[in-house]
């Protein structure tokens, strides 16, 4: 395919699936249009239906220490989502899961948060030779998606926690606002653990125990129509904006900002900075920037800026690439050995994609016969 980039948002050939109409504007920047009313309503109707939402929490939570919980990253979105449940009447319990990699500053702006907001925090610590094993699994096996592991035990974990709890609704800074456009050929979903236990078999060497994961059935069937549990995306129902959000959490409790770079966690640095666009070709701010401008969060003039700053520093790079061989208690050999390997697409393993895709279809025909949108998958 010839090199080409959409003329309304920043995406390029760089997805293999991408397509463009006759003035050259992309597949992502249509499909986005036509969330505006479905699944993103930043204006009055939102608000409304928010309110709406909002009202079914607080009611079901009540005589309940929680009415629901909330993923705390020390991100931004899920940071000014902590702060704006406490306006809303919600009782969330924060949570944190700790995958190894967090920043200081990350963990400062957690504390901050749940601090200034009088939130409880329920802090869990993934186990670190199993999170070690399946990061080395995952660079053996030269897979684009390298952050499965840590996504997957966030949700897992998070999950497990609310059934256990009897917390039926979980709050996610997800959004389309800022994360409308991605190009689902880049790479399969964290949530899918036929994926990372076949790389796990294939490449691990020590059983996984305390590592959560959850299953398939888990996923659709049994969290959502046995245990009635509902993931909700506030940010989706207001006119979501990263640079407000951020200067907002900045004032009110002091949170300090990570820069471009994702600084809350070395691992995301340099897996979106250096792994993926060296070995893959995959620039993810590409697919950041683009939401941003299809959300009116920024001008393509001002995404082609950033994309033409280097995405690292070559010293940085250096100090980062030596942080992560001794974390991961590997040889600069063997890591520019996993950057120089034959690259493996997800597909490659035993995965999800035939069951997602039946239940896709199932999804379709319960709402042609009921007349309306149904979604209570996360
Ligand atoms: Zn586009």
């Amino acid at each position: 395919m010839q090199y080409k980039v959409c003329t309304c948002c920043v995406m390029d050939t760089s997805d293999p699936r991408i397509v463009f109409d006759s003035n050259g504007v992309c597949n992502h920047c249509r499909d986005f249009k036509e969330l505006k009313g479905k699944q993103w309503f930043p204006d009055e109707s939102g608000a409304k239906k928010w309110e709406g939402i909002a009202d079914l929490i607080r009611e079901e939570g009540r005589g309940r220490e929680y009415d629901c919980i909330l993923g705390l990253s020390g991100g931004v979105d899920s940071s000014y989502l902590a702060l704006k449940a406490k306006p809303w009447g919600l009782r969330p319990l924060a949570m944190h899961v700790d995958a190894g990699w967090n920043s200081e500053l990350a963990v400062a702006n957690i504390e901050n948060i749940v601090t200034q907001c009088n939130y409880d925090l329920h802090t869990h610590v993934v186990d670190w030779e199993e999170m070690r094993d399946l990061h080395i699994a995952y660079l053996r096996a030269g897979v684009a998606n390298q952050d499965v592991p840590q996504d997957h035990v966030f949700s897992a974990s998070l999950y497990h926690f609310a059934i256990r709890n009897g917390i039926r609704y979980i709050l996610s800074g997800g959004n389309w606002a800022t994360e409308g456009i991605f190009p689902s050929a880049w790479h399969g979903s964290a949530m899918d653990a036929i994926n990372l236990k076949a790389i796990h078999r294939t490449y691990g060497e020590r059983p996984l125990k305390a590592y959560k994961t959850i299953s398939f059935l888990d996923c659709y069937v049994w969290y959502p129509f046995v245990k009635k549990m509902r993931t909700v995306r506030p940010l989706n129902y207001m006119p979501y904006n990263k640079a407000q959000a951020t200067s907002e959490l900045e004032r009110t409790i002091g949170w300090r900002p990570y820069g471009r770079k994702h600084g809350e966690s070395l691992f995301t640095r340099l897996f979106q900075n250096y792994f993926l666009p060296t070995k893959f070709g995959y620039d993810k701010r590409r697919p950041h920037l683009s939401s941003l401008i299809v959300s009116g969060q920024m001008t393509r003039e001002e995404a082609l800026e950033i994309l033409a700053e280097p995405l690292y520093d070559p010293q940085e790079l250096e100090i980062d690439i030596a942080y992560f061989c001794k974390k991961l208690r590997i040889s600069r050999q063997q890591f520019d050995a996993f950057m120089t390997a034959p690259p493996h697409h997800y597909t490659d393993f035993p995965n999800w994609d035939v069951r997602y895709r039946l239940l896709k279809k199932v999804q379709r025909m319960v709402e042609r016969i009921l007349g309306r949108h149904v979604n209570v998958y996360s």
